[in-house]
């Protein structure tokens, strides 16, 4: 039988995430909008560590970190039901009490220094493969990590790399044997940032940027590989695939909203002495919207139901990060379409949103290289056109 409906326990975690939105997170943004108009961030450190204490106060902390370490250890369902909730606002909240997956590959003593502050909150990770020249292909990195005595220099520059600027130590990718390369030759180190890279922010057209990263000769102790000597590019691949379903996730979240701003805006909009609700252009782009998203919904619960179900998600996961960004970056133009010239102000955080959901197509995987991976699933038969019921 094909359930698609709710457990008590999963609408009580969703629905009081509904609320702490609207209570918490939602009467914030007319002041995160002044503060980006300010080239402030949004959501100061301090402010956002306060609103996850303040979560933490009811139970919400660590949302998919396993209950040993201190989390909710949450199913995927629920976790995209979460992030669904959370994209309702542009104020950037995330929970706290997470660390990257990969991290969980430490060591005894590396889990003390990396893996527990992080999942406190009191050190800042960050990840780092791209590089300028190595981004889609990231086969092609060209830092190196050469071995000296005990120790490894790392060497080269990596890009992209979100929270780049604020993180204490960084998950770095290098190529410890050349001849090997990706297939046994990528090793990921562990680097705190006083061991002496460098970063620089980079300027987007979002409201946060990433980061640059210098490696000059940055001497590293053998002690802080992640995982085995050789064995990076796996782990990288780990990271990157740990919830690509989470992205669309909460652009649900914030196509619900933008429709719903739509039709308010569309039934009370009048021109020529009507509502242009009325008009068959206007209910069109609300119709394609609203079947889109609700497609775009199954999507993502269907793929973290593979993920719950222990099943090989990858190709689910690429199917939903593709739709949700072809079809959000859709809706927030319809909707900045209805709203006219409002729309395009800064009055209303429209503009805002289709600046945002524009990254979806881009990062961790782009539009390009998800059908380049769907297509491969199809055509060497590694997936059912059929789909999972056959
Ligand atoms: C805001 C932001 C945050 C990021 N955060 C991180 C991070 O934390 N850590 C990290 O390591 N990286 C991060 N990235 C990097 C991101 O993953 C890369 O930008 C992305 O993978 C694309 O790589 P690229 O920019 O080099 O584009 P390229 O790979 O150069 O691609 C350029 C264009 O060519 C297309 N293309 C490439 N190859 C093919 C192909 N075979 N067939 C058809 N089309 C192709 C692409 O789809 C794209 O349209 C971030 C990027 C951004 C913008």
């Amino acid at each position: 039988m094909v359930d698609f409906s709710l457990s008590t326990e999963e609408r009580e975690v969703r629905d009081w995430v509904r609320t702490f939105v609207q209570r918490e997170l939602m009467p914030l943004e007319p002041e995160v909008l002044r503060r980006e108009r300010r080239g402030e961030p949004g959501l100061p450190a301090e402010e956002l560590t306060a609103l996850q204490l303040k979560a933490k106060e009811s139970g919400f902390w660590g949302v998919q970190t396993p209950e040993e370490y201190g989390g909710m250890g949450l199913s995927a369902v629920l976790t995209a039901l979460l992030e669904a909730e959370l994209g309702k606002t542009f104020v950037p909240f995330r929970f706290g009490g997470q660390a990257d997956n990969i991290l969980y590959y430490a060591n005894e003593e590396q889990k003390e220094r990396y893996l527990l502050p992080t999942i406190s909150g009191e050190r800042k990770s960050c990840f780092a493969i791209t590089e300028p020249g190595a981004g889609s292909d990231a086969k092609a990195i060209r830092t190196s990590a050469r071995k000296d005595g005990a120790d490894w220099i790392i060497n080269g520059e990596k890009t992209f790399i979100t929270g780049g600027n604020e993180a204490d130590f960084v998950m770095v990718f290098a190529v410890t044997d050349p001849a090997k390369g990706a297939d046994g030759g990528v090793t990921c180190f562990l680097v705190d940032r006083d061991l002496g890279w460098k970063s620089e922010p980079i300027d987007t057209m979002g409201e946060w940027g990433p980061a640059s990263l210098v490696f000059s000769d940055v001497r590293v102790p053998e002690t802080q590989i992640l995982g085995e000597l050789g064995q990076g590019f796996t782990l990288a691949m780990q990271w990157i695939g740990r919830g690509r379903y989470l992205l669309p996730a909460r652009a649900i979240g914030s196509c619900e909203r933008l429709i719903s701003m739509a039709i308010e805006y569309a039934n009370t909009r009048e021109t020529f002495g009507a509502p242009i609700a009325t008009r068959q252009a206007i209910q069109w782009l609300i119709a394609d919207s609203g079947v889109e998203l609700e497609a775009l919904r199954w999507l993502v619960l269907h793929a973290a139901w593979q993920v719950d179900s222990g099943m090989d998600s990858r190709h689910a996961q690429s199917v939903a990060k593709l739709y949700g960004g072809q079809k959000a970056n859709e809706i927030v133009d319809r909707v900045l379409q209805i709203h006219g010239g409002m729309g395009y102000t800064r009055e209303l955080p429209i503009e805002r949103w289709y600046r945002e959901l524009r990254l979806l197509r881009i990062y961790e995987g782009t539009d390009e290289i998800q059908r380049r991976t769907i297509a491969r699933n199809l055509l060497k038969g590694h997936v059912k056109v059929s789909g999972v019921l056959g």
